[in-house]
């Protein structure tokens, strides 16, 4: 008989493992929530999804008030105090894991600092206590890839260490132009950094709507950072002066930089907590694969985001781990959509939900595409708004709504009313008959709508 027992453990306080205790807990079940950190709130909250949108927030306004200049407003050149700035960013995210440490107690859910490994189908060892469970969650996550062939240096950061806010290097290089290499290209070129992307696919942001990748893709040139697609790095040294970056493909040539930023995706936590041993089955990558339920090959052991696939995203685990709880509970539940919206949260943001029109072809689905361009948004222009585009794509015959695209300001909340639209089977006409107030960058998807139907008189 193991010391301890547990009737519903979740491994990993993220944003899944931590909405899967709490829902667990809310159905009435006794819940043991474990991690290794001081913190609830895993990568998202603790550094990644929480600390970069404040430092993208400074950034936005560092940038706004510079663009104010061609408004007749001149502000003095922003003088930056880094160390304010990492206080500021830390203090929201202890606001916000206090927060999760009160909602916790609040729900009698037992928190376990320590790292869990399973020894048996329903054993585990935490930090040398041996513990059994009826049920488990695996939520741990994912931790940055690494290249491999690069040398050990300080100034070789992954995103977390990005996030640490050491410094403002003068030249930094960021290989790989997904979310989080953008996001941080983003950020440091705000504070000053000169900043080269080197993404291997031949569009930043790849499997983005490549209209409104364009449309991002000179806007971060616009703002100075320089884009290198179709280009790998073949070698990296790292000398006392500078880094030296050896590139081959659409840009060839060394670059050097004073620090590089590794951001080329992530890689499933998976094996960290030794599935095997339970008999739940991983893939090769550390995978583990789940049916809708969220249920892995062993019916009482669940698993649920990164550590299930991709997309690597927060809210997509915070729904598979509600699913699991109220599955685990004898609920009827899952998660059985592929509406899982993606957001850069860039400048201008870029989002998208549903399918794109590549995808489209790419799949042989009938569809039609329509657009409103902001350049024609009264509110998208007085609000200091650049280029930016709503793009839908739907169903020729039943007018539902297939996927979308926002590119622009806040395109990332403007979202949420198409995925809406999707999850509720809407048509154009739902979409293009529902008032959207005037002026609000909102009637961009309304217009994009009424343009499909021929009824638009704003174009
Ligand atoms: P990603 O998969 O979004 O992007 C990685 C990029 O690196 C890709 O564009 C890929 O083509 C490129 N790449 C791969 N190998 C390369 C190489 N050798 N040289 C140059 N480029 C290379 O991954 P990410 O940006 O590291 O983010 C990791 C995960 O975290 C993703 O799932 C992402 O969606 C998620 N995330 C989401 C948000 C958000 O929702 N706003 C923010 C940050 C991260």
């Amino acid at each position: 008989m193991a010391e301890n027992h547990a009737d519903f453990i979740v491994l990993g306080a993220g944003p899944g493992g931590y909405a899967s205790a709490f829902r667990a807990a809310d159905l009435g079940r006794k819940v043991v929530l474990v991690d290794p950190r001081t913190t609830l709130g895993g990568v998202c909250l603790n550094e990644g999804c929480i600390p970069s949108k404040a430092l993208l927030h400074a950034a936005e306004v560092i940038r706004e008030s510079q663009e104010i200049g061609a408004w007749g407003i001149a502000l003095s050149k922003p003088k930056v105090d880094l160390d304010a700035l990492r206080a500021k960013k830390d203090g929201i995210v202890a606001q916000l894991t206090g927060g999760l440490s009160g909602l916790a107690r609040r729900r009698k859910v037992e928190v376990v600092r320590g790292t869990a490994v399973f020894t048996g189908e329903n054993s585990l060892d935490i930090d040398g206590a041996a513990w059994s469970f009826d049920q488990a969650v695996i939520a741990v996550g994912s931790a940055p890839i690494q290249l491999p062939g690069w040398p050990e240096d300080d100034r070789i950061w992954d995103s977390t260490a990005a996030l640490e806010l050491r410094e403002i290097p003068k030249r930094l290089t960021i290989v790989g132009g997904g979310i989080i290499g953008l996001e941080m290209a983003t950020v440091y070129s705000a504070l000053g950094a000169q900043v080269t992307v080197i993404e291997l696919a031949d569009q930043i942001a790849p499997g983005a709507d490549a209209e409104a990748v364009r449309i991002l893709h000179a806007a971060l040139e616009q703002q100075g950072i320089t884009l290198h697609t179709a280009t790998r790095v073949v070698s990296v040294k790292a000398m006392k002066a500078a880094l030296t970056l050896t590139c081959e493909g659409a840009f060839e040539g060394e670059i050097k930089a004073d620090a590089a930023i590794q951001a080329v995706g992530r890689r499933s936590n998976g094996p960290r907590v030794k599935p095997e041993a339970a008999g739940v089955e991983a893939d090769e990558r550390g995978i583990i694969p789940v049916d809708p339920s969220c249920r892995t090959n062993r019916p009482h052991i669940f698993a649920i985001g990164d550590v299930t696939g991709n997309p690597m995203l927060a809210h997509r685990a915070t729904h598979q781990g509600h699913v699991a709880a109220e599955v685990a509970t004898g609920h009827a539940a899952a998660l059985d959509t592929d509406l899982i919206p993606s957001v850069a949260y860039t400048s201008p943001e870029l989002a998208w939900a549903g399918m794109t029109q590549a995808q489209a072809e790419a799949r042989g689905i009938k569809h039609k595409v329509t657009s409103f361009p902001w350049a024609a948004s009264g509110r998208n222009l007085s609000s200091g708004g650049g280029d930016g585009l709503t793009k839908l794509v739907y169903c020729p015959d039943t007018h539902r709504l297939l996927g979308a695209t926002l590119i622009g300001n806040n395109a990332g909340e403007l979202l949420a009313e198409c995925v809406v639209a999707m999850e509720m089977g809407a048509t154009l006409e739902d979409i293009a008959f529902s008032v959207h107030a005037h002026p609000t960058v909102s009637e961009t998807v309304a217009f994009a709508a009424e343009r499909a139907m021929g009824t638009l008189t704003d174009l």
